[in-house]
């Protein structure tokens, strides 16, 4: 018989879910807070497929680089201190993330689940002609503005096979984009890939609804998840009790407000904000995805828009615009590629990035026997969300999991 799946969450994790369990055989239903699906983390994100880039933000050198940037007007970090115990528990736990050992495994982790999650979406694009979402392999220049970083950075390439080190001119030769940006040099991967995000959901959704096998319950929040000797039994959509038989919360940074005894979810919004700008033919925008190392901005070409993204702002559960971090953004992205589009018609977006200290997401099994988490997936849920989502229909299917879990695990509380 068909393993019935509830999922908590429309946004691209619990969508890929739902489209892994789906072709798997299970039969699906994801219920939805907002009315629309993938409108929310995932509606305007960086765009960028980032397989080869997953080193997580909690390294050994951040701490005192942080302090430095706090002290700039135009720092990429931004931390507004309340009285939250889960934003000082995360802060610590991050601290503690940052020791070169831990980075180093957690990266290792993170680069398995992403070359997997790479593949995934491969069989998904060519066996099922999943389309319709500006997908391109257009290939990533991770570029320095300083030597010193740029020398650390080729000293220590995730992998020297797929990726070459390019001098200032070199780039500009490969990304005329660059002619006259600032830039000392850069590493490039030319298999990294690019796409729309929120249209990625909207696909997946669509062939979900044409399958039969998946309803969709939009515009109803989770309340409370009803529990009994050890496992998950029914949901609470406000008067609404509805029985489940597997379940799996994939809640974005809302997640921790469904947690159960014995149930850590250790996650906090790490905000940031894009610019969507159009490109005409007039315009000279990168083909090519860029992330500019030092300013910590990416840019990615979807269609015809520029994606500029950046900020990680640690100011709570405030998802509100703030006009000085967009201003200082347009500002930067214009002083880099002054002609890749209408800054003056870009459209502002602020997102919540769900991110665990660590930066590995919270992917498996969980004290309770059918209940199932695909959270925490913090600045990589686009990349991360077909690996997760093929490891996680293995779990609950009871076969093999295709790549090793370790460091994935949930924790017991
Ligand atoms: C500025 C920015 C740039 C980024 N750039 C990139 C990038 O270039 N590449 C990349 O890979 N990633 C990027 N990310 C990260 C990526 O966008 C996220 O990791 C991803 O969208 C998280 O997906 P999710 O499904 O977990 O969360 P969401 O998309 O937030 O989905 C969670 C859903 O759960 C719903 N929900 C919450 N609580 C309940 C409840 N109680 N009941 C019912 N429904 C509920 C919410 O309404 C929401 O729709 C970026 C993020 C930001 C903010």
């Amino acid at each position: 018989m068909a393993q019935r799946v509830c999922i908590i969450g429309g946004g691209v994790i619990g969508l890929a879910t739902a489209y892994a369990l789906v072709r798997d055989g299970a039969e699906v239903t994801v219920v939805e807070a907002r009315d629309s699906l993938g409108s929310e983390t995932s509606f305007a994100n960086g765009g960028q497929l980032s397989y080869r880039y997953v080193a997580p933000l909690a390294d050994a050198g951040v701490p005192l680089q942080a302090i430095g940037w706090m002290l700039r007007g135009d720092s990429p970090l931004k931390l507004r201190p309340r009285f939250d115990p889960a934003q000082w528990r995360w802060m610590a736990s991050f601290l503690g993330a940052c020791r070169s050992s831990v980075n180093r495994a957690n990266a290792a982790h993170l680069l398995r689940l992403a070359l997997f999650s790479q593949s995934t979406l491969k069989h998904w694009r060519e066996d099922d002609a999943l389309g319709g979402f500006n997908w391109r392999r257009n290939g990533k220049l991770v570029t320095f503005r300083e030597t010193a970083s740029f020398d650390h950075a080729r000293a220590g390439l995730a992998d020297p096979q797929q990726q070459q080190v390019l001098s200032a001119a070199e780039c500009a030769q490969l990304e005329p984009a660059l002619a006259d940006a600032p830039f000392v040099g850069a590493i490039y991967t030319p298999d990294e890939e690019v796409g729309d995000c929120h249209a990625f959901c909207q696909q997946l959704a669509a062939r979900l609804r044409a399958s039969g096998r998946c309803e969709f319950r939009l515009g109803q929040a989770v309340t409370a998840i009803h529990h009994n000797q050890g496992a998950v039994n029914a949901i609470e959509l406000g008067d609404e009790v509805l029985p489940v038989e597997q379940l799996v919360i994939a809640a974005g940074h809302r997640s921790p407000l469904l947690a159960l005894p014995g149930l850590d979810l250790p996650l906090y919004p790490l905000k940031g904000y894009s610019l969507t700008v159009p490109i005409g033919p007039e315009h000279r925008a990168p083909e090519l995805s860029i992330t500019d190392y030092n300013r910590k901005i990416v840019y990615a070409r979807i269609g015809e828009q520029l994606r500029v993204a950046a900020m990680v702002d640690i100011v709570g559960f405030d998802a509100a615009l703030d006009p000085k971090r967009l201003a200082l953004i347009k500002r930067q992205a214009r002083d880099t590629f002054a002609q890749a589009g209408d800054y003056d018609a870009a459209v502002e977006w602020a997102g919540m990035r769900p991110a665990t200290p660590s930066g590995v997401p919270l992917l498996g099994a969980t004290a309770y026997r059918n209940l199932w988490l695909n959270l925490g997936h913090g600045a990589l849920g686009f990349t991360l969300a077909c690996g997760s989502a093929q490891v996680l229909s293995e779990l609950i299917g009871q076969r093999r999991p295709s790549i090793d879990l370790q460091g994935f695990t949930p924790r017991a509380a």
